[in-house]
């Protein structure tokens, strides 16, 4: 099965390297054709995105990628947003829960973040007016929030989840956020089984801080959800720590949540574990359900041992001492 690897900027292609390490221990049949993006991309190539990046994904449908660093002034909002749009992943999907062996405020946490991943103010629509004024329009659709809704419904069928929350400020935003908001009352309908709750943004932020486990499935939109999401990551134990997938109508990216951190790249300080999670939630789409679950339960494992923590978890163990312990403990 062939998966298109993109190794991206900052700790990206260490991360990257890390799990294809991981992945062949496990014996996954996963063969990754590498195609990179981006900055160093940039400099040899005059473009952000190679044609044949954007071929190999529309060939393989499936594909995993480390963080790219956004260029400033290309005329590009982000790499990664152009992806997104142009193999129109309206998904993403990022799953926020603790990991037992990781000490934090709570215990159990365990959320799905349903983030509309297409349009809201990450469209870009921007006029500068004059040196002391500009705008950004929010663009809000009913076939979009309709299709981001009934996925983030359908999930929750599909895998027994009882609850999900619609979260958006439909209080101040009455035409967009309202939009929003009563195409999530119509889709629910459908669903009677499923208890449906509405939150302002705002409430969602506070209770999330002092009760994260009355939450089961959020869905939102595109800047709440990138938001919240973050937010989410900080209650488990960092950014370190959450996967996630942009996922479209037959087409999937998987990246995880945190980006280049620029500050630690190159320095064998980077956290995998958010790439070795992202990498489960491509090997169950992939039917390769088994080695997930032994990914994830050595995981655990590992992390129950603070020698193998890295320094974003309070320790002092490398990228690669991580990768070993982990690749020692998958052959024991
Ligand atoms: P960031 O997520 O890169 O870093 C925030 C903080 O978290 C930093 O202190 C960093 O060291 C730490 N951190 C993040 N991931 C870590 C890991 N796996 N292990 C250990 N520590 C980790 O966010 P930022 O600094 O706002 O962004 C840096 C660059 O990444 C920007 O150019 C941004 O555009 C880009 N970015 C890319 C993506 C993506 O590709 N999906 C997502 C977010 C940001």
């Amino acid at each position: 099965m062939k998966v298109t690897l993109i190794k991206g900027d900052g700790i990206g292609p260490e991360i990257c390297e890390s799990m294809k390490q991981i992945l062949k221990r496990l014996g996954s049949k996963i063969e990754f054709e590498e195609i990179n993006a981006g900055a160093s991309v940039f400099e040899k190539e005059g473009k952000f995105i190679p044609d044949e990046l954007f071929e190999s994904i529309k060939r393989n449908k499936i594909a995993i990628k480390g963080p790219i660093t956004t260029p400033i002034g290309h005329g590009f909002r982000s790499i990664n947003v152009e992806l997104r749009k142009k193999f129109d992943l309206y998904q993403n999907i990022r799953p926020i829960k603790s990991i037992s062996s990781i000490k934090t405020k709570y215990d159990n946490v365990d959320m799905i973040i349903f983030r509309e991943n297409t349009e809201d103010l990450y469209m870009g629509i921007e006029e500068k007016i004059s040196d002391d004024e500009s705008h950004s329009i929010k663009v809000i659709t009913r076939k979009k929030s309709q299709r981001i809704i009934k996925a983030a419904f359908e999930y929750a069928r599909k895998f027994n989840r009882k609850k999900i929350t619609i979260v958006t400020k439909a209080n101040i935003m009455k035409l967009t956020d309202g939009l929003f908001l009563e195409v999530g009352r119509e889709v629910s309908k459908d669903y009677p089984e499923i208890e449906f709750e509405e939150l302002l943004v705002d409430n969602t932020a506070m209770q999330m801080v002092i009760n994260p486990n009355k939450f089961d499935i959020i869905v939102t939109e595109n800047l709440y959800g990138d938001i919240l999401s973050d937010l989410g990551a900080g209650l488990v134990g960092g950014l370190g720590l959450i996967p996630g997938v942009n996922k479209g109508k037959d087409i999937a990216i998987y990246e995880s949540v945190h980006g280049a951190a620029l500050d630690i790249a190159g320095e064998d300080l980077a956290n995998p574990t958010a790439m070795l999670l992202t990498s489960c939630l491509m090997l169950d789409d992939i039917e390769e359900k088994e080695k997930a679950k032994k990914l994830r339960e050595t995981i655990e494992d590992v992390l129950k041992d603070k020698k193998n923590h890295t320094k974003d978890l309070g320790g002092s163990s490398s990228l690669s001492d991580f990768t070993k312990a982990i690749i020692d403990k998958i052959g024991e």
